[in-house]
């Protein structure tokens, strides 16, 4: 018996069941395929801007506290990528196509974003991701879909490949970022991951390491003073 797809299916993101039609390759209605190519997975949701303010001030502070380390060093993994990127994107090769625009977006990313920056954006997200890890609940679903929102959110702080359209309940424009083809959304964050993870980890780590000996501090001051009652 010759096995075949079925041509009608439900969406598999859980809690959604709209119906798709499927040629077999299809496995998302319209609304979580696009978030899945966007974020790496139907159930993430975006960093918002919002949310990266405390990890981008937790950065600031750090920058502070540790004026004279060298931050211009981790600077330095960015712009070693970026050169690589334009490399990348200035080759003829006709099998590097992906790769090509992968290194494309990152060069964009950087023609607007100071290198500074870039680290710091990428600091805050990895201090979101070991928070997430610290209070056992998740905030990234998966490594990938992880690695998909700190692409996009530095598309976003640097308005790569930004496009407005009107639209939506309130009929404001809104600005959404040219979705990528998912190899190329992959290859750059590839990329970013390799050259900037370390940078971004350890700083995190830095934060972290400060709210628990803050944290600790609090509780011993708590402890002393109960103790004067
Ligand atoms: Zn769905």
């Amino acid at each position: 018996m010759a096995f075949r797809f079925n041509t009608y299916g439900t969406c598999r993101a859980p809690g959604c069941n709209k119906s798709l039609r499927t040629n077999g390759g299809a496995v998302y209605c319209y609304s979580h395929a696009s978030i899945d190519i966007r974020y790496g997975d139907p159930r993430q949701k975006r960093i918002t801007r919002r949310e990266l303010h405390r990890p981008l001030r937790a950065v600031a502070r750090l920058r502070k506290r540790n004026a004279h380390a060298d931050w211009h060093l981790m600077e330095e993994n960015w712009h070693a990528l970026v050169r690589q990127c334009s490399d990348i994107a200035n080759s003829r090769d006709a099998d590097l196509r992906y790769r090509r625009q992968a290194a494309n977006i990152i060069v964009q990313i950087a023609e607007s974003l100071e290198a500074a920056r870039v680290v710091d954006t990428i600091a805050a997200c990895f201090i979101l991701e070991g928070e997430d890890v610290h209070n056992g609940h998740r905030r990234f679903v998966t490594d990938l879909a992880f690695r998909c929102c700190l692409l996009h959110a530095l598309r976003r702080d640097a308005k790569a490949g930004r496009v407005f359209h009107v639209g939506g309940r309130d009929c404001r424009s809104h600005a959404s970022y040219r979705v990528l083809h998912k190899r190329t959304r992959d290859t750059a964050c590839d990329l970013i991951i390799e050259h900037m993870a370390v940078v971004g980890g350890f700083i995190a780590r830095a934060e972290l390491k400060h709210q628990e000996a803050q944290a600790a501090h609090k509780s011993a001051l708590m402890e002393t003073l109960t103790s004067l009652i």
